[in-house]
Formats: C-alpha cells, sequence, structure tokens
C-alpha cells in the first residue's frame, strides 16, 4: 500500500518507521527540509517532500502534524488527493479535528494513537511504539465503513488494540485520563514552590522521592502540551476540573472536621477504584 505521513515528527516517523517495516511504501511530507532529508537518510520513509504533491499517489494518508497546524495543512493537502485516498489524523483531541475535516473530505476516519513520550520531534522517533497500546478511532454517520475498515487494519497491524466512539465521548474520556491530570500535577507543583518558609520548601525539595515523583511527572512536561489540551478540549477538561476541585472541597471538609470515618471510606473507595484502570 501507498501510505503517505504528514508530519515527520514522533508520531508520524515512528508511525512510517513500523509502516515500511512492514512493507508499505511511506511517502513523507514535514514543514522542514532537513527533516525530509533526515528522513530519507535513516530509512525512514522511501521518498520525503515538503511539497504536499507528494501525497498525489497515497491511498491513505495520516496526518501527523501538531493540532494547531492541522486546518492549515489539510486545506493545502486535499487539492492534491485523489477522490478514493483515505484521510486519518493523529490528533489528540478529535471533536474540532473532526468537525473540521469530515465536511471536506468525505473519506476520513478520526484517529489517535494513544502512545507517545515527553519529547518531540524526528529524532525521538521509533520502532514499535505502538505496541500494545490502545488506538482510538471515532467515525461518525458519514464516515464510509471500508475506511474504517482500512485504518482500523493498519492500526492493528502495528499491534494496537483499536477503539471505536464518538469524537466528543473520546474527547471526554482524555479529559479525565490525560487532560485532568496535567492541571492536578502542575497545581501540585505550584501549590508546593507558595511554601514560605525557604527551609521547609528546600527540605521538601531534598527529600521527594518516588510518590512526588510519580504524580508531579506530567505537571513538569513542557508547557505546549498542557495548552494545547487547554485549547482544544476545553469545555471537557473544565467539567473534569470543576469535578476535581469539588472532591478537594469534601476531603478538606472531613480533614478539618476529623471525620476520619468518611476520609476512611473515601480512601477504600479510591483504592478499589484504581484497579479498575488498564494501565
Ligand atoms: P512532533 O514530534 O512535534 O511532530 C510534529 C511534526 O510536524 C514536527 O516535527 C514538524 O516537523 C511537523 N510539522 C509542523 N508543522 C507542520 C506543517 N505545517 N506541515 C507539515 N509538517 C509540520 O509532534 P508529535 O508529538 O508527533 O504530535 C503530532 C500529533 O500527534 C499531534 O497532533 C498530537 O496531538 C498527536 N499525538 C501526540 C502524542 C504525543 O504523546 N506526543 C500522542 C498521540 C498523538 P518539521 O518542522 O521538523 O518538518
Amino acid at each position: 500500500m501507498y501510505i503517505g505521513i504528514v508530519g515527520l515528527g514522533l508520531i508520524g516517523g515512528s508511525l512510517a518507521i513500523d509502516l515500511r517495516q512492514q512493507g508499505h511504501r511511506v511517502l513523507g511530507v514535514s514543514r522542514r527540509a532537513e527533516t525530509c532529508q533526515q528522513a530519507i537518510d535513516q530509512g525512514i520513509v522511501d521518498e520525503a517532500s515538503t511539497d504536499l504533491g507528494l501525497m498525489a499517489t497515497a491511498q491513505v494518508v495520516f496526518l501527523c502534524t501538531p493540532l494547531a497546524a492541522m486546518a492549515t495543512t489539510v486545506d493545502q493537502l486535499l487539492p492534491h488527493l485523489s477522490p478514493a485516498t483515505i484521510l486519518t489524523d493523529v490528533g489528540s483531541v478529535k471533536a474540532l479535528v473532526v468537525d473540521w475535516i469530515a465536511p471536506r473530505w468525505s473519506n476520513f476516519v478520526g484517529g489517535h494513537p494513544m502512545a507517545g513520550k515527553a519529547e518531540s520531534g524526528l529524532d525521538v522517533a521509533e520502532a514499535g511504539l505502538f505496541v500494545d497500546r490502545a488506538y482510538v478511532l471515532t467515525p461518525i454517520e458519514t464516515t464510509p465503513a471500508a475506511a474504517v475498515e482500512t485504518v482500523a487494519a493498519l492500526a492493528q497491524s502495528l499491534q494496537c488494540r483499536v477503539y471505536y466512539c464518538q469524537p466528543e465521548t473520546h474527547d471526554r474520556a482524555v479529559a479525565w485520563i490525560s487532560h485532568l491530570p496535567v492541571m492536578v500535577s502542575a497545581s501540585l507543583i505550584a501549590a508546593c514552590a507558595q511554601e514560605p518558609d525557604l527551609t521547609v520548601l528546600t527540605l521538601a525539595q531534598k527529600l521527594a522521592s518516588s510518590g512526588f515523583r510519580d504524580t508531579s511527572r506530567v505537571g513538569g512536561g513542557t508547557p505546549e502540551l498542557g495548552i494545547m489540551m487547554a485549547r482544544y478540549n476545553q469545555a471537557a477538561l473544565l467539567k473534569t476540573l470543576s469535578s476535581y476541585r469539588q472532591q478537594l472541597d469534601q476531603i478538606i471538609q472531613e480533614i478539618e472536621q476529623n471525620n476520619w470515618v468518611a476520609l476512611e471510606q473515601r480512601l477504600s473507595f479510591t483504592q478499589a477504584e484504581r484497579t479498575k484502570y488498564e494501565f
């Protein structure tokens, strides 16, 4: 199959590596000529160009640019595609992307491979990034079944677990497990930084161990990632944040009132609830 990848970064590059290894012919388009050259030199793609015209022969195109670049990229890309070309994207937020692309290209399937790293760019792309990870597809009523089947088969060939849902359902789910944790973790780091006694703060920084490392990890990432989540998944994220604030208020109340029974019930509930997550 001729596969097009637009945006040769972490996700686009990693897809290209795996799909080329499977024998597909991989055509890559990226913004910078150096990235295209690097992708060719490292054998990540068969051909690469900064010109979207390279996508003319692709049967399936994966749109792998940052979310902010997707709308403009799609406008520039569509005139080059043959009508049978299946277009899919890998964006971490789905409703906005699907709302934008589906009316413009009927053969479009929204997608989100749930794999990643803190770093970005082609340098950190790697083989096998998607193995055993979830790959969410968000077809809507008008999405052709054959297009969904083709993208699902490609995702399965990467050894992903494929899930299907509405774009809005995806965004609400990732708000809970991906976007809210970033804001909670960032708030934890910011709250610690408010400690007025420098001796206490310095000691806390020296004593910090695995618990703080785990809970502060996602809040200590690049600001761009958090801004992307807040900007493109604003409504869903705000709902989860408000629910989280309610939980914090209840915990404060229980501790203020020495209500250890209620606190014990709460922590027993969360201990059991955590086992339901398929990490
Ligand atoms: P990334 O490593 O920064 O890769 C994006 C690449 O797109 C850049 O390396 C850049 O390449 C290229 N690019 C930027 N603007 C472009 C444009 N206008 N036209 C063509 N290429 C352009 O980012 P990523 O982490 O792979 O994320 C890409 C997409 O995957 C995003 O939509 C994100 O939501 C989604 N996603 C990310 C993760 C994650 O954990 N990172 C996980 C799942 C999905 P050059 O400038 O070097 O040419």
